[in-house]
């Protein structure tokens, strides 16, 4: 069973503090990355944490605030230096193209790979070999959006006495059955349906970036076994996050109650608070598998009942 990490590089919002650094986080599944968002510096992280820069990589920009996306052309120049030459996905808000484009040739870097850019919009934004990634339109103060990352779904629950009842020899043949695959036995196709229970839904991770909550996001979140969500501010602060556009640790809770996800991860924490220990304990008073990310955190995404 492929392992699914999720490793937060940078926790803080607007500007760093001593602790945490600026909003990233990747994604890890067999030797492939998705990062979510860029803050300022982040290839240190993406090195301290041991995340790579030459693996399968696509890059998901929530908005173009400095905070989420300064580290990105940085990050494109330690990977050039680091002589990549896989293709880099990107996606995000149709302008980030142009910053890109812009600052690179004024600052004369030159890439030793090709981007593949996609520019975000609602609807699926993404394919690769492990997921598929789709945006909705977030409510911020600029045009910014959220992510779903749901991997791909798994073959169903192999049954041997079905394998032995169409003498499906053991072995190599019911390995294949067991990935999905057709085999051939006696001249006759044997379909993996015929062995095996329906496909079970792959792993599903939510991502907000900067954004008011909505019932309109929370539906686009249902379902996630991880979501990632704004928790700039306490409750007691909510005139705050209404004039910003941000959420509050309670909101952020009622988001994840009304989706029906599976675990909470609070994060994007304003600096005004040394500690954040007081937003996890208000926000489990409504959804009680809250956690404060912090930077390093890492957590292991399991499938439902494992
Ligand atoms: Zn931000
Ligand atoms: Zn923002």
């Amino acid at each position: 069973m492929a392992k699914l990490t999720v490793t937060f590089l940078g926790t803080s919002s607007a500007a760093p503090t001593e602790g945490r650094g600026l909003p990233a986080i990747a994604l890890q599944r067999e030797g492939s990355v998705i990062l979510l968002d860029c803050g300022e510096g982040v290839q240190r992280q993406v090195l301290n944490e041991g995340v790579g820069l030459n693996k399968e990589t696509s890059i998901l920009i929530t908005h173009l605030h400095g905070d989420h996306v300064t580290g990105l052309l940085g990050l494109l120049q330690t990977m050039s230096m680091a002589q990549r030459k896989k293709a880099l996905n990107i996606v995000g808000p149709p302008k980030l193209l142009k910053w890109l484009e812009v600052t690179a040739d004024l600052l004369h870097i030159g890439l030793t790979f090709p981007v593949n850019f996609s520019p975000a919009r609602p609807g699926t934004v993404l394919r690769t070999g492990d997921f598929k990634v789709k945006a909705t339109k977030a409510l911020h103060s600029v045009e910014a959006y959220c992510y779903v990352i749901e991997e791909r779904s798994r073959p169903g629950v192999f049954f041997p006495d079905r394998a032995r009842n169409l003498r499906v020899p053991e072995g190599k043949l019911w390995s294949r059955l067991q990935k999905g695959r057709k085999v051939q036995v006696d001249g006759r196709t044997v379909d993996p349906s015929e062995v095996s229970g329906p496909p079970r839904p792959g792993r599903k991770i939510g991502y907000s970036g900067d954004t008011r909550p909505s019932p309109r996001l929370s539906r686009f979140f249902s379902g996630c076994d991880l979501l990632i969500f704004d928790s700039t501010f306490h409750g007691k602060d909510k005139d705050k996050a209404v004039e910003r556009k941000h959420s509050t640790c309670l909101e952020a809770a009622e988001t994840a109650k009304s989706a029906g996800v599976r675990r909470l991860a609070l994060t994007h924490f304003s600096a005004r608070y040394t500690s954040v220990a007081s937003l996890v304990r208000q926000a489990r008073t409504v959804f009680p598998d809250t956690i404060a990310a912090r930077d390093g955190l890492r957590l292991d995404v399991v499938y439902p009942g494992s």
